[in-house]
């Protein structure tokens, strides 16, 4: 039972000094007058400094004043809530404090995100249940047939014809499992594109299945990229990295509502989003020489995008929400620039 005590509070605006018990229970700052009451975050507090002698104010955020002219009841009754020694009631008792806590947090969180989230998400993704990768794609897969995507309308024989390829390939990798997939075609305004949603669903866009031609080695090459983000279950470590950085912020500074905003965009144009790829296209190149296609197709592939994304560039932005989702869990295929360095890295390895 947490202890009460008996101050007075000052509303800020007039010298009245009301009569109010004051309890900290959990966290929680109860103020109770005989006509009213109020309950705020401990946190939000500015507490007075405990090594001097006289009275005692807390200032609120409302810029009312709790006053205790008793300053050995006042410290015994905020030693007794527990919040004593509480980092961060002790660097918020003065403002400075504030700033150095402010610089430090984001320090730390800088360098979680430089270092440690994608570790932490990394470790996380063994012990999140399949299902989740399952529920997960099913929502969002939903969502995009509700408003991004259209059926295809490549003949249904064409359609076949490629997922039967992809399959034929698999089915040569020499391994003992590979990631659950089906191949879903759709048509959309983003242009050429695929990626895969948590749970195996692998979307490809008509728009993709035109720039190559419709040839079955190159769009097997890119649905090897896609199962390398599967095998490696990049869906949930990308969202398992902003919920950590989301759960982070808010463990240490409250709610920092900017932060759970920005956050998600930094994400997906993050340096960690290119490691990803990274290790979807060393997946993709081991699954290409084993299904003898010549890994020189992924880099004409590439060269192909490139030069039509910059033909769109030239006739303005057109990215809509389906891109945008894609891009916000870092994995479509096609909304990071194909850089230099992936093009050299299929050339280099090309028959
Ligand atoms: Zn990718």
């Amino acid at each position: 039972m947490a202890t009460e005590l008996h101050v007075f509070y000052f509303d800020g605006r007039s010298a009245l000094a009301q009569p109010v018990a004051v309890r900290l229970d959990g966290g929680v700052l109860q103020v109770r007058h005989s006509d009213w009451a109020l309950e705020l975050p401990a946190t939000q507090v500015r507490w007075p400094e405990q090594d001097r002698h006289g009275r005692r104010s807390a200032v609120l955020p409302n810029g009312a004043l709790l006053q205790c002219n008793d300053s050995q009841a006042w410290d015994y009754w905020y030693a007794s809530s527990g919040l004593h020694g509480s980092p961060v009631v002790r660097l918020q008792q003065n403002w400075g404090g504030v700033a150095t806590a402010m610089a430090a947090l984001l320090l730390l969180l800088g360098a979680l995100y430089q270092w440690g989230l994608p570790a932490i998400a990394r470790a996380v993704v063994p012990f999140t249940p399949y299902s989740i990768d399952q529920k997960l794609g099913l929502r969002i897969m939903k969502a995009l047939d509700n408003g991004h995507l259209q059926p295809s309308e490549l003949p249904w024989l064409q359609r076949e014809g490629i997922r039967e390829a992809f399959r034929k390939a698999c089915a040569v990798q020499g391994v003992d499992t590979l990631p659950l997939w089906n191949v879903e075609f759709r048509k959309s305004r983003v242009g050429p594109n695929a990626f895969a949603l948590p749970g195996g669903t692998i979307f490809i866009t008509d728009d993709m299945v035109t720039l190559v031609g419709g040839d079955t080695r190159v769009l097997t090459a890119v649905f090897a990229h896609e199962l390398g983000h599967l095998q490696h279950r990049h869906g949930i470590r990308m969202l398992a990295q902003v919920s950590a950085l989301g759960v982070i912020t808010n463990v240490l500074w409250g709610d920092f509502s900017w932060a759970l905003t920005t956050v998600p965009a930094w994400l997906g144009q993050a340096d960690y989003s290119r490691d990803v790829e990274r290790e979807a296209d060393a997946y993709a190149l081991e699954f290409m020489r084993a299904a003898g296609i010549d890994p020189g197709v992924m880099a004409t592939m590439f060269e192909k995008l490139r030069s039509l994304r910059q033909a769109r560039a030239r006739a303005g932005p057109q990215t809509d929400g389906a891109e945008k989702m894609a891009t916000w869990l870092g994995i479509a295929f096609a909304s990071h620039p194909a850089d230099a360095d992936r093009i050299a890295f299929f050339r280099s390895h090309s028959n």
